[in-house]
């Protein structure tokens, strides 16, 4: 039986990392894990409890009652809180401006690396993040840090906001995406990081295609 093994794909938000982890997950069948929506849920749950989101402590105790659960759907992968479906309840823009608070916080990322940890144990996993390569999975087999400029990911959110019928304005979420990428480099805990043994992929003049044959060529090759 082919070996199965673990792809990690970090970077900055917009950078395409799902799209992509989505499309290579598929060509290889494997199952694709969005460790950025584990964050968000999170961060819905907490709102909707009105707890404080700087308080590390609180959001910890929230952690031992969550029930967080990731199953494979037909456009990606659903989010469920118990047997709630939060799938786009989670990509509200309140969601997106305050995620970085929750996730700055080390009870809440303890207990959503461990789980993220149990996901990928059996291998067959591409699994999209800040701090994969870093941190939640150090040795897989293949580490990808994608990005691009922060003008292409802001046009690029820009443009899949007025596909699907949204306002959108460019120049506020260049601020936005600028933001978060400042604060989630910047925190204590596990900050957006290359790991040392990835490779740097610059996504600004390529498609979504061109990467995925990237990621496969590379995938293939440590699969040889
Ligand atoms: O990938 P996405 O944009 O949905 O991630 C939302 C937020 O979750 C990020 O801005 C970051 O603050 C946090 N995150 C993280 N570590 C991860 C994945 C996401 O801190 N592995």
């Amino acid at each position: 039986m082919m070996k199965k093994i673990q792809i990690a794909l970090d970077g900055p938000a917009g950078a395409g990392k799902s799209t992509i982890a989505k499309q290579l997950a598929a060509r290889l069948d494997y199952v694709y894990i969005d460790t950025g929506a584990m964050y968000r849920a999170v961060t819905l749950a907490a709102l909707e409890q009105s707890l404080d989101l700087n308080d590390g402590e609180v959001l910890g105790e929230l952690m031992k009652s969550l029930d967080i659960r990731l199953t494979p759907g037909e456009n990606g992968q659903r989010v469920f809180i118990g047997d709630r479906e939060v799938t786009d309840a989670i990509r509200s823009i309140e969601i997106t401006n305050n995620v970085s608070f929750v996730a700055r916080q080390k009870e809440v990322r303890a207990a959503l690396v461990t789980a993220q940890r149990k996901l990928a144990e059996r291998g067959g996993i591409v699994m999209d993040g800040r701090d994969i390569g870093t941190v939640v999975l150090p040795d897989a087999e293949l580490k990808v840090f994608l990005t691009a400029t922060v003008e292409e990911r802001a046009a690029r959110r820009h443009r899949e906001n007025i596909a699907r019928g949204m306002d959108s304005d460019i120049t506020v979420l260049q601020e936005e995406i600028a933001l978060r990428d400042k604060r989630d480099s910047e925190r204590e805990v596990s900050p957006l990081r290359q790991a040392d043994d990835a490779l740097y992929l610059d996504t600004t003049e390529m498609t979504i295609d061109e990467v995925v044959v990237r990621l496969m060529e590379l995938a293939e090759g440590v699969l040889k």
